[in-house]
């Protein structure tokens, strides 16, 4: 097939490139909801009663609603539940597979201790009452060391119940370290905060937008709610327009009414070059820019100092002749998008790479989130707004001891928050730097995990794996053998979520804040715990402080209290709306220094004052590598067929892969066909692909919707543990890829990295 890369920029030839390149996601999920049926470990279940049960799915945030028929106590099908208000009977393929996750291979049975060498897979079974007090017993001691604020607990989220009852645990026992792993959420949060000062997630109402425009969101790919999403896509073509800009031909660029291809990393620029030509042409919104945002135009102090606001910066440095120069997205498309974006009635702007596993640059989000406000739809209908956290549990404050308060007052681990990254909440990416630059023992003495692998999902795994060589007491809950889990000391295995009482928050992206209950839908199937179960009965072994600060006898009696005014009727629905933005006055909603949305954010004044470093600007992240030994660039892109975080592929997800993308055990990368042919390659050759993190072996894929010069690999291959139906296939992009530090932020800003191809 030969596809001329501009040629893909015409909507027509989008859609049909769109249609005949992307399977259709309704007869992929009906295939896989038949294929999860034909494993080994699947029995053919006994003929006997059926039953429905409903929960939530809680295998990433979207929270949808399923329904799983049983025959007699065996969990055989999982559906979608179509009066669930985000997903609305619809579920993606790693939904569908739940049950792969609940009787699969990969499950750790009972708790176990480490007997061999760490990672070489010798484990001894031990009880649960061994598990807790070998962990509790380790905590103590550092507690009577004075070294409570050496312990650091990463969590796979750090919304709802759950986490709120381990950073009590942890507040309780004396630490400031309970860390999550990144996600685009921590930039479009800051973003949001700096912005307009509200802390919550950032809802995109695109069910009600006419006009997307993505900059490398994977609408279709994995983000958010992704069932929500592919409903939105079932009907996208009634009434709304979407323009994916990136550098890949991805599924969302396939499914797209148009695509934009941009020299990766400059998408920040591209929403600077839109905003100059909204501003020069007076298509933005006037009313709202002139009523509800400060710093547009240029403004003084009361100390009499002048300061440039967000119109003359645009104006002087973003014309489209300069952003194309930039991007290489020409200057009438530029100008084209432009148009087309503001002339839209409910217009609204997306940024955020891929399935948002990474947070990304925060200037490129502002950037973003500039349009946004330029188009006036900052907390309306089709618009952007931030959704807070609910306040559902509402505890007394924890009594501290004197142990613990001097644990508190320590630094955090990952440097969040810190005079350096004052606006920084997690940033879990800098902990593997911070120990294995650390002279002498590891600050982290003991870290617990819990809903996430590091070992897999952080950027550097050498690094990462050197790190936790250095943390002497290494403890996961994971109910799979995952990587981390099997570097790990102690496995203390939580239940699956279809096992289990547990509370989905809003998923992130979503404007209507909806509380999901995900119920036990069948009895534990091995010798496992909950985790929220475990932090009780460790606080209780603890004793003294710590144990005061949690009354309830388990983690059930805890969600029940929390959710005390919602019980009912998450019991019977399995979901609950609580109070959202649409409930707050427009005039309450923006809690800046100002009262207004601020281009010119009063909370980001920094050291130097330049006020260029504070508008939201655009600054290329560097690229690690030397153009010269390494000429090509490697970009990661998600599917949705693949897990890419914390949670490993189930088998049958595997199978539905592309020959192109995995072929046996290998891997393949992407490579524009001339690119390759400049290099003498062609499709199919097995190569080396070196960058200045690490080597690995792949095979070409010679395809046009890559732009040339780029070199693109699947994220959520080349896992180390699990089972044999994902071990060793394919290659882990972290272990080619290290994280590149957001100045202003601390986030990890990488998109990318100088690669090269050699013969293999
Ligand atoms: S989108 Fe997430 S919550 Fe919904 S079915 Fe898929 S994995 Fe489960």
């Amino acid at each position: 097939m030969k596809i001329d890369r501009r040629s893909f920029i015409s909507l027509g030839v989008g859609v049909i490139v769109g249609s005949t390149l992307t399977p259709v996601p309704w007869k992929l999920t009906d295939d896989i909801s038949i294929w999860t049926q034909n494993w080994p470990w699947t029995p053919v279940p006994k003929d006997g009663p059926d039953s429905y049960k409903t929960s939530v799915c809680t295998l990433c945030p979207g929270g949808c609603g399923i329904r799983v028929r049983k025959i007699v106590d065996r969990a055989v099908k999982i559906d979608g539940l179509p009066e669930h208000p985000v997903s609305q009977g619809k579920l993606c393929p790693l939904g569908h597979s739940g049950l792969q996750f609940l009787y699969g291979p990969s499950r750790v049975k009972a708790p176990m201790k480490r007997v061999g060498k760490r990672g070489e897979g010798k484990w001894q079974k031990i009880t649960w009452e061994e598990a807790i007090s070998a962990v509790t017993g380790k905590l103590k001691e550092l507690r009577d060391e004075q070294k409570p604020h050496t312990v650091a607990w990463v969590a796979g989220d750090d919304r709802g119940t759950l986490p709120q009852l381990i950073y009590r645990f942890l507040t309780a026992y004396g630490s400031p370290n309970f860390i999550r792993p990144p996600t685009v959420q921590d930039a479009y949060e800051l973003a949001a905060y700096l912005m307009q000062g509200q802390q919550g997630t950032v809802g995109f109402d695109i069910e009600n937008a006419d006009h997307v425009l993505s900059f490398g969101t994977g609408l279709f790919q994995g983000w958010s709610s992704p069932a929500r999403m592919l409903s939105i896509y079932g009907k996208m073509h009634d009434n709304k327009k979407f323009v994916q800009i990136e550098p890949r031909l991805s599924d969302t660029a396939a499914k797209a009414h148009q695509w934009v291809p941009i020299t990766p990393g400059t998408e920040g620029a591209l929403a600077l070059g839109i905003a100059h030509v909204m501003i020069r042409e007076s298509l933005y919104n006037e009313a709202f820019v002139s009523k509800w945002a400060f710093g547009f135009e240029d403004w003084t102090d009361d100390s009499g100092k002048r300061h440039m606001g967000f119109k003359n910066l645009v104006l002087k440095d973003y014309a489209p002749e300069i952003v194309a120069e930039i991007t290489s997205v020409p200057k009438p498309m530029i100008e084209k998008l432009a148009r087309q974006f503001a002339r839209a009635k409910k217009p609204i702007a997306v940024s955020g790479r891929g399935q948002g596993h990474l947070p990304g640059s925060l200037d490129e989000c502002m950037a973003v989130h500039a349009l946004n406000a330029l188009a006036g739809n900052i907390n309306q209908p089709g618009g952007v707004s931030v959704v807070a956290e609910p306040d559902y549990a509402k505890w007394p404050e924890v009594n501290i001891d004197k142990t613990a308060s001097k644990g508190l007052q320590n630094a955090r681990v990952d440097g969040a928050g810190s005079d350096q990254y004052p606006n920084a909440r997690f940033l879990l990416h800098r902990l593997p730097e911070v120990i294995n630059s650390t002279k002498g023992d590891s600050p982290v003495q003991a870290l617990l995990v819990s809903d996430a692998n590091p070992l897999y999902t952080l950027p550097d795994t050498q690094a990462t794996k050197a790190a936790l060589d250095k943390i002497p007491f290494l403890v996961s809950f994971s109910s799979f053998m995952d990587e981390t889990a099997s570097y790990s000391d102690y496995i203390l295995p939580d239940h699956v979520f279809l096992e289990s009482y547990s509370d989905v928050p809003t998923p992130p992206g979503t404007v209507q804040p909806v509380i999901g209950l995900s119920k036990p839908v069948v009895r534990p199937q091995y010798d496992t715990r909950p985790v929220g179960n475990l932090v009780i009965q460790m606080a209780k072994a603890m004793g003294s402080f710590v144990e005061k600060a949690f009354a309830w006898k388990d983690y059930q009696a805890y969600l029940k209290d929390a959710l005390k005014d919602h019980w009912d009727q998450l019991e019977k629905k399995g979901f609950a709306f609580i109070k959202g933005p649409q409930d707050i006055p427009f005039t309450d909603q923006f809690n800046t220094t100002t009262g207004k949305f601020e281009f010119y954010p009063s909370a980001r004044n920094n050291a130097n004052g330049k006020d260029k470093d504070i508008l939201p600007n655009f600054t290329k992240v560097a690229i690690e590598g030397e153009s010269g030994q390494l000429p090509l660039i490697l970009v990661p892109y998600d599917s949705i067929r693949l897990a890419g975080g914390e949670i490993g592929n189930p088998p049958f997800m595997t199978k539905t892969i592309d020959e192109t993308v995995l072929l046996d055990q290998t891997v393949f990368v992407e490579i524009n066909p001339k690119t390759a042919r400049k290099m003498g390659f062609f499709e199919g050759d097995r190569v080396r692909l070196s960058t200045p993190r690490g080597q690995a072996e792949v095979k070409l894929h010679l395809y046009e919707g890559v732009e040339p010069g780029v070199v693109a690999m699947p994220r959520g291959f080349g896992h180390t543990a699990y089972s044999k139906y994902l071990t060793d296939k394919g290659v882990n992009f972290n272990k080619l890829i290290g994280p590149i530090e957001d100045p202003m932020s601390g986030l990890n800003a990488a998109w990318g990295i100088r690669a090269n191809i050699t013969k293999a």
